[in-house]
């Protein structure tokens, strides 16, 4: 087990959150939305403070929507925020959090993966202090050597790449305090990788450990490709190491052609060969030409985010709510308008 030593204050116990926020970003999850329904307002009642469940709508397709406002209308703790269209886990998980109103808020999956009553040991450890308690995935058992090899690689490279206190195995699974959540709402970047901006933030952070469960209904909702495109953002919009990638990429190569270069000289002063090799010229030519598109590619990785950002556009646009106080509406939509707070 690893956790996060970033103690960076004393800690302070606190009382059990007078109310605590769910916040639960879902897409298409349909099939989910009768588990999820029983399963929270069972542990609704468990809880010994208020409790607040924020349901973002992340531009389902499916019964969704219907279900959830079905839900809300029954039960005025149930929040709905549904956005125009599909924005992505991350930025459907963002606009949860901006609605959420509690002193403690806990981020889950819909689909029931994170047990509910984790979220009961993640308390504990936020009334002793802690502003971050995260959910650490157990070393899940029956997986191949090639599935834990290449976890154990990415948490690494992601820990160089994105924060050296990024913790491993865990995922968006976790507990924020009223003060964290307020410091990362002020961090309004376009390209948003929630975990690396926790870790990031600070806070004396710690992690509870759980076996996560299978899904209770439906397929995953993040395919291969979304998976690298998280971290594809993870790294790039976390640290400039792949631009320095490039350059030493490009140190390479240019030693190489020095090393062709000398070699083509001596040939020619000892007559080593008569006729020169083309295929060591076209073998040089690719290698110079990839490298060059490759380090052109990564550079305009970079341009393309930094022009995404100037946009300066919204995160994500929301086109109905059920049960959101007008107050915290209008302080939402500020927030979302402004690009982070004043
Ligand atoms: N999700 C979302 N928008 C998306 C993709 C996923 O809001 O574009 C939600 C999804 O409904 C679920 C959570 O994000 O509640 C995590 O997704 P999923 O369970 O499919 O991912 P996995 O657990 O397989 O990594
Ligand atoms: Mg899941």
């Amino acid at each position: 087990m690893q956790l996060a030593n970033n103690n960076y204050r004393l800690l302070q116990p606190r009382p059990y959150p007078a109310r605590l926020s769910l916040v639960i970003p879902m897409y298409n999850e349909g099939l989910v939305v009768p588990f999820l329904t029983s399963g929270l307002e069972q542990f609704m009642t468990e809880l010994r403070g208020e409790a607040e469940v924020v349901l973002v709508n992340d531009g389902s397709t499916d019964s969704t929507l219907k279900q959830i406002v079905e839900w809300a209308q029954q039960n005025p703790r149930v929040k709905v925020v549904n956005l125009s269209r599909n924005f992505g886990h991350q930025i459907a998980s963002t606009a949860g959090l901006d609605y959420a109103t509690g002193d403690a808020v806990v981020l889950l999956d819909s689909d029931m993966q994170d047990p509910l009553r984790v979220i009961h040991q993640m308390i504990e450890r936020y009334c002793e202090g802690y502003d971050v308690v995260y959910g650490l995935r157990k070393a899940r058992r029956g997986e191949t050597w090639f599935k834990r090899f290449t976890a154990w690689l990415f948490y690494r490279l992601m820990r160089r790449l994105v924060h050296k206190d990024l913790p491993v195995d865990a995922g968006d699974f976790r507990l924020l305090s009223r003060p964290c959540l307020d410091a990362l709402q002020q961090m309004r970047e376009t390209h948003r990788f929630l975990r690396g901006m926790v870790a990031w933030v600070g806070f004396p952070q710690t992690g509870v450990q759980y076996e996560r469960l299978p899904r209770v209904a439906g397929s995953s909702k993040y395919t291969l490709l979304k998976m690298m495109k998280l971290a594809w953002t993870a790294a790039t919009s976390f640290s400039i190491f792949p631009l320095k990638v490039s350059t030493v990429l490009g140190v390479i190569v240019t030693l190489l052609g020095l090393e062709e270069a000398v070699r083509a000289v001596l040939s020619k002063i000892f007559g080593w060969y008569v006729v020169p090799g083309w295929s060591s010229l076209t073998v040089l030519i690719s290698i110079i030409g990839g490298a060059t598109l490759m380090s052109i590619g990564v550079l305009g990785e970079y341009v393309g985010k930094l022009y995404e950002q100037t946009k300066n556009r919204p995160l994500y646009l929301v086109s109905q709510t059920v049960n959101v106080g007008s107050v915290k509406e209008a302080d939402g939509n500020r927030r979302v308008e402004t690009f982070g707070k004043p």
